[in-house]
């Protein structure tokens, strides 16, 4: 059995980097690859890809296999990948790395289920894609459900920054009084509802270090 490049995120990602591959079903899971049980005309053996101190066994499905195949393969050594965001779609597939811009827009709006967005917030610590869902924002530990109201807060953010208050000072509960009282006072209504908005995301860190981020 042959699968389709829109099976999974890493797959997907792998198909628009490198081009299409053939990826089947093995008979037996021992001569399947490690992480994801599928086998590719090339397959390595897992100790010559990852460390010893690798720690991302949870996203892997086959531990009766011995190697990963090259889409897992290049999941583990491409490092922009671990370096920098990036969205992925499946309808075509594209793999796009994302700056600030590229992540503001794809995160003004809900993150539909074709699309994925790989957002490693402690640069070259963790492998993000091998956890990546469809419709999800994948940070270093979880996937993140990216709703309306988190596009509304995204927004929020930018007006605020746009205001002077720093990365720092968002994450208080209040506004710092020393850039409120630069702000013309008619509009501390509006900075103050604000505040009030991002609530939510001061009981939730990694939203507010994504929509941070993305408002750089
Ligand atoms: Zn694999």
């Amino acid at each position: 059995m042959t699968i389709t490049a829109v099976a999974d995120v890493a797959l997907a990602a792998f198909t628009a980097a490198e081009g299409p591959t053939e990826v089947a079903t093995p008979d037996d899971r021992e001569t399947g690859c490690a992480r994801c049980g599928r086998v590719t005309a090339v397959m390595i053996p897992v100790g010559r890809v990852i460390s010893r101190r690798f720690t991302g066994f949870e996203s892997w499905t086959n531990l009766a296999g011995r190697q990963l195949c090259e889409v897992c393969v290049w999941v583990y050594r491409h490092r922009p990948l671990r370096t920098e965001a990036h969205i992925v779609t499946r309808t075509p597939v594209t793999l796009t790395p994302a700056g600030p811009q590229q992540l503001r827009q794809v995160l003004s709006t809900v993150v539909d289920a074709d699309t994925a967005v790989l957002v490693p917030l402690r640069p070259g610590r963790k492998h993000v894609l091998p956890d990546a869902r469809w419709g999800k924002v994948t940070v270093d530990d979880t996937a993140l459900s990216w709703t309306a109201a988190d596009a509304v807060r995204l927004q929020v953010v930018r007006r605020l920054r746009a205001h002077g208050f720093s990365e720092t000072m968002l994450r208080d509960d209040s506004p710092a009084y020393s850039v409120l009282s630069r702000v013309v006072a008619d509009q501390w209504p509006q900075v103050f509802d604000d505040w009030n908005h991002l609530t939510p995301w001061h009981h939730a860190g990694p939203w507010f270090d994504v929509g941070l981020r993305a408002s750089r």
